[in-house]
Order: C-alpha cells, then structure tokens, then sequence
C-alpha cells in the first residue's frame, strides 16, 4: 500500500506482461530517488472505462495505455491534446488538477526524438514508410512536423493506406506493396512500421539495394532488436535506428508528466531495459 506522499503512474494494457514501461520508468524513479511506483495493470477491454475513471479515487495521478486500448480511450477521456487527436489515439492519460482526464499521445515525440539522437536529418527529403497502422499513423504525423518531403506509404492492404493519406492529409503517395524497391531510390530514409520481421511474425522480405547510401534506415520493430532490415542497412554503411529507442523516448514526456522530472536516455538505461526481456 502507498501513503498518500507517493505519486503513482502505471501502465494498462491487456495482456500486460510483455511491456518493459515498468522497467523502464522504474529505472528513472530509482535513478532520480523520486518517491513514486509505476504498476503494470492488467485492465480488460471492456473495463478500461471503468479503470481510468477510478484512476483520481485510487490516487494514480496518470497512465500510459498499451494494446489494446489506445484508440478506444479517445472515447474515454474528456481532454485530448492536438497530436492525438491527429494520431487517433492516447497512449498517456493524465489526471488534470480538476480531476478531468487528458490524453495524449507521445509516440510522434519518441520517433522524432530518436532520428535526432541518430543524427537523422529529413528536411525536404522523401521518406519511404512501410504499413499503414497505428504506429505508421505516429510516423507519419511526426515526419509532418519535421518538414519532411513527399511521404511514399506501403501497405499490404492497400486501402489502409489510402485512408490514412485521406485522413493526415500532406503529400503522401500511395503505391502498391510490390512497387516498394522501387520508391525507395531518392529516398532519404526508410520507415518499417509493420509487424513484419518481429520475433513470431514473418520476416520483412524487402530489398534496399536501389537505397541511395546516405539515406537512413529505421524499424520500429525491438524485438529482435538488430532487425533483418537493420543488419543488411548495417552492412551497406546506412544509419540506422532501432526501435528501442523511439520506445524509450516516448516514455520521456510521460514521465515528466507523472513525476516532473524530464529523464534521460542513456546507454545504460538501453541495455538496463533489454536485460529485463
Ligand atoms: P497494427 O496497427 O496492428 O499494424 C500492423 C501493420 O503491419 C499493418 O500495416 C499491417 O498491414 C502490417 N502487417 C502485419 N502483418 C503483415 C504481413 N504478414 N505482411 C505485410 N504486412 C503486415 O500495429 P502497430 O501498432 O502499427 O505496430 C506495428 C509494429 O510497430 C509492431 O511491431 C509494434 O511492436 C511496433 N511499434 C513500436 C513502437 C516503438 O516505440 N518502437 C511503437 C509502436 C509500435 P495490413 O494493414 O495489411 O494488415
């Protein structure tokens, strides 16, 4: 039980073991010696209502949502910040001092954050992205505000990916799955933002040689967390960038949030977070 002077956050999520944001935020209230916990809950679809409701009564003053609630919560909270409303979806939900809940989404944030760290600089340049879900949706978003070029989107369902380019608007192109090696040519970066190539899933079956050199490679994809992708972008001399570290970027925001203090990303907090899988 925690007196009242401990601040408490958490993640919710169905099912919830695999996360590493208990770790993860763990790590930084340890580091920081903040006097806070950081729960995983395990919160079921249809009780995710009634868990945030309950949030300001059982003293949790936030929470990050994980699959798969965070579209549902737009539905949930009575406050939602302009990135979320464009992503569609919260993955941080905050009680506001009137005891309101606000969500947010971090995700867009945690992507740019980590291209930065790389050193990854896409200013008027086209990026190849490939999947058209919820994450692609983030990618997209904060590509947008990076003053990216021309996005070429990739979806297996080709129909996804014209609904998004509906919906977030900004020059996006979408071209079949097939047509992928080819768009990549004046690319400057390329965006996996599919399950494809995650431990248990298929691999992503997708030929970078026609990548100019100096572009970069991203996959959000951690789990392994030297993708396919990666290791033959590795070999051919691109930058790349892991998804671990847009993971751990995202969490920054949220733990400003919760504990008011903005944590750093380090390379001892990536291998801490690894360690822990
Ligand atoms: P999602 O909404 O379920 O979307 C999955 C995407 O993968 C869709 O574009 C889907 O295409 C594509 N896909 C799945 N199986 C495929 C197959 N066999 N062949 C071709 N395409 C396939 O999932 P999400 O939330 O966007 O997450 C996608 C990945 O990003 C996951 O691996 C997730 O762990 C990772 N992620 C990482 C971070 C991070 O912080 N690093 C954050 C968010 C997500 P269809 O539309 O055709 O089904």
């Amino acid at each position: 039980m925690n007196d009242r002077y401990t601040t408490k956050a958490g993640v919710m999520g169905w099912p919830i073991g695999h996360s590493r944001s208990p770790r993860l935020h763990g790590y930084w209230l340890n580091k920081y010696g903040i006097e806070g916990t950081y729960e995983a809950l395990a919160v079921e679809p249809n009780k995710l209502q009634w868990a945030l409701r309950e949030m300001p009564s059982q003293g949790f003053c936030g929470v990050n949502l994980t699959i798969p609630h965070k579209e549902a919560a737009m539905k949930i909270v009575d406050r939602i910040d302009d990135v979320a409303k464009r992503i569609g979806a919260v993955n941080t939900v905050i009680v506001g001092v009137d005891g309101k809940l606000e969500g947010r989404n971090t995700d867009a944030y945690g992507f740019t954050q980590n291209l930065m760290a790389r050193g990854v600089k896409i200013k008027d340049k086209p990026v190849t992205v490939l999947g058209a879900g919820g994450a692609a949706r983030a990618v997209i978003v904060a590509l947008h505000n990076m003053g990216a070029g021309k996005i070429y989107l990739l979806n297996r369902t080709q129909e996804r990916a014209e609904q998004l380019r509906d919906i977030l608007g900004g020059a996006i192109e979408v071209l079949p799955w097939e047509r992928g090696e080819a768009s990549v040519k004046d690319s400057g970066l390329l965006v996996n933002t599919t399950s494809l190539g995650m431990q248990g899933q298929p691999p992503l079956e997708f030929r970078i040689d026609g990548l100019p050199l100096e572009a970069a490679v991203a996959d959000l994809v951690y789990a392994p967390l030297e993708t396919d992708l990666l290791r033959s972008a590795h070999r051919r001399g691109h930058t790349t960038v892991d998804g671990l570290g847009m993971l751990l970027h995202q969490a920054r925001p949220a733990f400003q949030a919760f504990f008011g203090k903005d944590p750093e990303v380090t390379e001892q907090l990536r291998s801490y977070v690894l360690e822990g899988k």
